[in-house]
């Protein structure tokens, strides 16, 4: 078990555009590892690879629903309805922000194996899923928020 260090925002890591993996192999399978470990240890639902500071395509998600999720080169094909809700992020500890996502979204990655998976993700999986992807192109919620970021209450 490995916790890695968070980004946090304001550092430029957070605003490249990440490249894909193109084949597993040991290190980016410790790297999964420590991102799952990392999530857990900050209570977080969701972490992608550049928050640890690495420019891969690779997020890990957890809503809490027992089905931890590894995407590797995730991309979102398919998106339905619309909800708006608030939302965090590990690299802004304390603030908190309000922003409409899809209700549901139909991604397609790799798993930790390089076989090719479709995730179905509605309502707060579909936020993460959108919410994680978003940062490996530089994205960050509070780009997208309908009246900004505040502190948590
Ligand atoms: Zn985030």
């Amino acid at each position: 078990m490995a916790i890695r260090n968070i980004r946090y925002d304001g550092d430029e890591i957070l605003r490249k555009v990440c490249k894909p993996v193109k084949e597993m192999n040991e290190r980016t399978l410790t790297l999964i590892d420590d991102m799952f470990d990392t999530m857990y240890e900050a209570n977080g639902v969701g972490l992608a690879a550049p928050q640890v500071g690495v420019l891969k395509r690779i997020v890990v998600i957890d809503i809490g629903n027992d089905e931890p999720l590894c995407l590797i080169n995730p991309v979102i094909v398919e998106t339905e309805g619309e909800q708006t809700g608030d939302e965090g992020c590990l690299s802004l500890p304390g603030k908190i922000g309000t922003v409409t996502r899809p209700m549901k979204v139909v991604c397609k990655a790799f798993n930790e194996n390089m076989e090719e998976i479709t995730i179905t993700g509605e309502g707060l999986l579909a936020r993460a899923i959108c919410h994680e992807t978003d940062h490996l192109d530089g994205i960050l919620y509070k780009d997208k928020t309908v009246d900004g970021i505040f502190d948590v209450e």
